[in-house]
């Protein structure tokens, strides 16, 4: 059994009386000790899907399938038990650490409220130390405990979400643009951060990014995202270095390598961008911006994800029986 099981999940936003499709059946699974990427731009469904781990998605979405959790479907969960769930099994690296930190508390206090919280045996004294080992966990002195978020860089800051993210032990994290606001020195040394946790502790994690070189050298598998579905899914060196789907390997066209000589001038470009949600273009969604599209890519439905070699494709042309008249 996987440690974290998405099974045919959909995730419907409604607003003004209008259903907004953001995940469309997506099965996807992670174990102990492994990183799982997520890729793709923005609107693709990515943190939508992930927040359902935790049931952060607002009262007004939908959702449907299973997010299994250790054995446990979390979508079925009373409210009391998904509290208890949350930092104890699963805990949340965001994006913006400058806006996650409360400015006008110490970095101390606010790693030690959910040890308070969550451990019923755990005293001021005691959360205080172990703010302290994580801290030192994550690469910072235990001293920084009395700084306040504004005393602190942003690598720092982005530290210390991490170390937030450890507190009460978690089985799984999942880590949300962890990086993106990051210069690349401090992202490394972040990413150097989570792999160390990950290879240590025996956590799981889910990795979500729209940068497909950094999901290259940080997580096992990656899963590419396009309107709500995943496109293509298998180990992380093969979906960067030999995508199959034209999305995935758009994604990674677009960052230049050391010494490829294709990235003379400019990495290449996608033009356009991904669909509406609640209004997808026929066939395949993809079929607007494809390059390598056919007519029959825009009629009838939507390719399958099958299996192909290594990994799972969504792609007419890779499974030519597919293919629609
Ligand atoms: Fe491109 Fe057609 Fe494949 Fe979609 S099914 S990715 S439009 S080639």
């Amino acid at each position: 059994m996987a440690l974290l099981e998405f099974d045919d999940v959909h995730v419907t936003y409604r607003a003004r009386g209008t259903e907004v499709p953001a995940v469309r059946g997506v099965t996807l699974a992670v174990d102990a000790g492994e990183v799982l990427g997520i890729a793709g731009e923005s609107g693709c469904g990515k943190t939508t899907l992930t927040s359902t781990v935790l049931r952060m998605q607002p009262a007004s979405a939908a959702v449907s399938g299973e997010v299994r959790l250790d054995g446990q479907n979390v979508l079925e969960l009373s409210w009391g038990k998904v509290r208890a769930l949350r930092w104890a099994q699963a805990s949340v690296v965001f994006q913006g650490a400058m806006h996650a930190l409360n400015p006008v508390q110490r970095i101390g206090d606010q790693l030690a409220e959910p040890i308070l919280l969550h451990d019923p045996k755990a005293t001021p004294r005691s959360a205080s130390a172990r703010v302290g080992e994580l801290l030192e966990q994550v690469g910072l002195p235990a001293r920084r405990a009395k700084s306040y978020p504004h005393q602190l860089s942003g690598g720092q800051k982005q530290r210390v979400m991490i170390a937030m993210a450890l507190a009460c032990g978690p089985r799984l994290i999942v880590a949300d643009e962890p990086t993106t606001a990051l210069d690349v020195m401090v992202q490394a040394q972040v990413l150097d951060v989570l792999s160390d946790l990950v290879k240590d502790l025996g956590v799981g994690m889910v990795f979500i990014s729209h940068d497909l070189s950094v999901l290259s050298s940080t997580c096992d598998r990656i899963a590419v995202m396009y309107a709500g579905r995943i496109v293509e899914e298998g180990p992380a060196a093969q979906v960067f270095d030999h995508p199959k789907h034209p999305y995935a390997a758009a994604l990674a066209g677009a960052f230049p390598r050391i010494g490829d000589t294709r990235f003379r001038y400019a990495p290449a470009g996608l033009p356009g961008d991904p669909p509406f949600p609640g209004d997808l273009p026929t066939g395949c969604t993809f079929h607007p911006r494809c390059p390598r599209a056919v007519d029959s890519c825009s009629t009838g439905g939507e390719p399958a994800l099958l299996q192909v070699d290594d990994r799972r494709t969504a792609c007419f042309l890779l499974q030519p029986e597919q293919v629609t008249a």
